[in-house]
Order: C-alpha cells, then sequence, then structure tokens
C-alpha cells in the first residue's frame, strides 16, 4: 500500500511538484452532470478560450475518450495520469466508469483518476479500484452545515433534494466517510478546496483538520473564479492565499503548483498544457 502511495507521489503531476516536470496528465469530458449546486459553478461545452475547471470543448463518449487517449499518447509519451474531471461530478455520471474500464483495460499501466464532490465517492470506491483508480480529489469546501449552506444550493441524493445545512451536512458526512475508506483502500487521496473570500475562508482551518483526520494527504487551496451566483465577489488575494497555504502546512501538506484546469485539459501542467 505505501508502494503504490509512493509510486503515486512521485509520478502524479499534481501530487508532486517535481512530477509535473516530467509526467503529464489527460483529462477525458464524459460527465457532464452533476447531483449538487455549488455557488460558484457555471459549466461551459462548446468553450476553447476559457482556462478553468467545469469547461470544455466538447464531451466525449466512452469510446471516443478511449480514441483520444491513443491520439494523445502517441504525441505526447509523457502522459502518466488519465483524470475524470468532469464537466461536471464524475460519480454522477455512468460514463464515467465504462470509460475507466476501456482505458484500464488498454493501458494498465496509467494512472487512473477522478475528481469528485464525494457525494457518490464512497459507495462507488470497489468499482473504482476495479477500474484501475488509484488517486481521488474530494473537493471540500465546508465541514460546518452552517458554512456549507452558504455555498452549496442543493444536494440531491437518492432522489431527493436537500437544501440549506441539511444539505451541506450530508454532504460533508459522505465526504468524510468517502475521503477516510479511499485512504484506508490505499488510494492516494487531495482535497480541493475552493478559498471563498468572506464566506469560507476563516474556515479552512477546520476543513484541514478534519479531512486530515479523515485521512487525506494532500490538500489544495484553490481562489475563488467568481461566477455563477458568487459572480459578484472579488478573488482573494494572492497575498491571502498564500498566508492561509502557509497556515495549513502543518496540518497537512499543501498543493501550490495547480493550474485550475479545464475538463479536457492534456499535456503537462508545467508547459500550460490545456
Ligand atoms: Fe459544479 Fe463540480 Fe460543484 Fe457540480 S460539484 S456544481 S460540477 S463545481
Ligand atoms: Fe492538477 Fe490542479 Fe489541474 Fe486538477 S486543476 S489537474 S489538481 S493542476
Amino acid at each position: 500500500m505505501e508502494a503504490q502511495i509512493d509510486r503515486l507521489f512521485r509520478e502524479h503531476p499534481c501530487f508532486s511538484r517535481a512530477a509535473a516536470h516530467w509526467f503529464g496528465r489527460l483529462h477525458l469530458p464524459v460527465a457532464p452532470d452533476c447531483n449538487i449546486k455549488c455557488h460558484y459553478c457555471t459549466r461551459l461545452y462548446d468553450c476553447a478560450n476559457e482556462n478553468r475547471p467545469g469547461v470544455t470543448s466538447r464531451l466525449l463518449t466512452p469510446g471516443e475518450a478511449l480514441q483520444h487517449v491513443r491520439r494523445v499518447l502517441a504525441v505526447e509519451p509523457r502522459i502518466k495520469v488519465i483524470g475524470i474531471a468532469g464537466p461536471g461530478d464524475p460519480l454522477a455520471n455512468r460514463a464515467t466508469l465504462t470509460t475507466l474500464r476501456l482505458v484500464h483495460e488498454q493501458f494498465p499501466d496509467l494512472i487512473k483518476c477522478i475528481s469528485t464532490n464525494g457525494l457518490l465517492l464512497s459507495e462507488n470506491l470497489p468499482a473504482l479500484q476495479e477500474a484501475g483508480v488509484k488517486a481521488v480529489t474530494v473537493t471540500v469546501n465546508a465541514v460546518s452545515p452552517v458554512v456549507g449552506a452558504r455555498i452549496y444550493g442543493y444536494v440531491f441524493y437518492r432522489d431527493r433534494v436537500y437544501r440549506g445545512r441539511a444539505g451541506a451536512e450530508l454532504l460533508w458526512r459522505a465526504q468524510y466517510a468517502g475521503i477516510r475508506r479511499a485512504a484506508e483502500m490505499g488510494l492516494a487521496v487531495k482535497v480541493n478546496s475552493v478559498l471563498i473570500p468572506g464566506v469560507n475562508d476563516e474556515h479552512l482551518y477546520q476543513v484541514a483538520v478534519a479531512v486530515r483526520a479523515a485521512g487525506a494527504h494532500l490538500m489544495n487551496v484553490i481562489p475563488l473564479i467568481p461566477r455563477g451566483a458568487f459572480s459578484s465577489l472579488l478573488p482573494p488575494p494572492p497575498g491571502q492565499v498564500a498566508r492561509i497555504r502557509q497556515k495549513l502546512t502543518p496540518i497537512i501538506d499543501q498543493m501550490v503548483h495547480c493550474r485550475r484546469c479545464r475538463a479536457d485539459a492534456a499535456g503537462m501542467l508545467e508547459e500550460g498544457g490545456a
């Protein structure tokens, strides 16, 4: 198990800044749907000019995604990681597991990775592991229902819609269980937290403590890109981001080289491959 985590940290460009010099990642945009509503989220298909999560030029079917992997690897052999990061939530889309299985069959040595809101993580972990997934990222913006209620419009779970504190509480409970189980199963676990000034900036310390206790290995504080219902907020100044990362480092290692990639990003992080 330790060896698997070590390999991840050596070869996954998001888990290690050194690895980002040598290895790249390819995102497969096969997952349009989502089961929660984050107030900062807008998802765009057909967009070639915007560089941020949730954006893709087009959606791919699982079969097209496999062809895409073949084509990209032929010209960029440094790709080590095949990730599914949207544009919606990977686990809210059947195509995600189908795609991962197809790719894993053909390319068993590549690291498979997903980035999820965590609502359905725990129950999907056995299938994900079978499909070769070795790394997961869970976006945790709040562990307090009071703060979470300001960030999430709703959480849709098992045919019911949960709003306000009930939704936020349900989401964090699922995220905690997913992170814990993933870490116990030997997966590398990163947590992304969107830093939303005036909403969760004072709260990220508690988030860091809680996700570390759940077993996460790495945290990535991502400055808000004001969009959607949060479009009137200002992004946090770089100094605030740096200060918060510094404060959280003793609790959990911090990723500092995130490029806030698109859902169809391809190539090396350091070269801005997107
Ligand atoms: Fe958007 Fe991701 Fe939040 Fe879903 S989980 S609403 S795709 S940011
Ligand atoms: Fe890695 Fe950040 Fe890009 Fe995700 S958004 S693939 S964590 S660099």
